[in-house]
């Protein structure tokens, strides 16, 4: 399925990632995985995984790259991803996983088609994410995570530009305005 998109959003905890992906995922027919919902509903349902990773997001940690790799090579082998392409927000988040994600696409015959970085400010993401009251939003966790990116997710914007795959798009506006400039973006590079 050479037409389906398959790409991974970028970008700051709070820069509007997941509104952003809904509305992606709605307008180009793919499915949407979002590893940190895909987290927290394991956390609610008390699984095994669940468990493991309730403290670490509660301390603004990163869950284990094996756990999480395993996690998206299950999800991306499922059929309707084979067909109708993915959207991934919130993984990659290290170099580890970058190199599984390139590793388990091309063991399905497949590869990327862009890496989207939705580019907004720390001070205006700490801001925004101290408003939106999420249980996980403390504003230790929030700095935690925000270092945490920079440490380690932010090389990877190095990783997507090395391998052609990155766009970067200027995440303030309104939600309709960014959507837009994303939308543009992915048509651009479907073609
Ligand atoms: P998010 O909703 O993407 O902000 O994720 C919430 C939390 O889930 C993060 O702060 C991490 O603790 C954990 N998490 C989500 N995705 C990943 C990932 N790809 N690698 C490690 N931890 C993750």
């Amino acid at each position: 399925m050479g037409g389906s998109l398959r790409m991974v959003i970028l970008g700051r905890q709070g820069s509007g990632k997941g509104t952003q992906s809904t509305r992606i995922a709605e307008a180009f027919g793919c499915i949407h995985v979002s590893t940190g919902d895909v987290l927290r509903a394991a956390v609610a349902e008390g699984t095994e995984l669940g468990k493991v990773a309730a403290e670490i997001m509660e301390s603004g940690g990163l869950v284990g790259d094996d756990i999480m790799n395993g996690i998206v090579a299950d999800r991306l082998a499922k059929d309707d991803i084979v067909e109708h392409g993915i959207l991934l927000d919130g993984y990659p988040r290290t170099a580890d996983q970058a190199d599984a994600l390139e590793r388990i696409l091309a063991e399905l015959g497949q590869s990327l088609t862009l890496a989207v970085n939705l580019d907004v400010a720390v001070a205006e993401v700490r801001a925004r994410m101290l408003s939106r009251g999420r249980e996980d939003d403390t504003p230790d966790a929030i700095d935690r995570r925000l270092a945490l990116y920079e440490e380690q997710t932010a090389p990877l914007l190095d990783w997507f530009a090395q391998h052609g795959l990155l766009e970067t798009v200027e995440g303030l506006g309104t939600e309709t305005e960014v959507f837009d400039r994303l939308h543009e973006t992915i048509l651009d590079r479907l073609d």
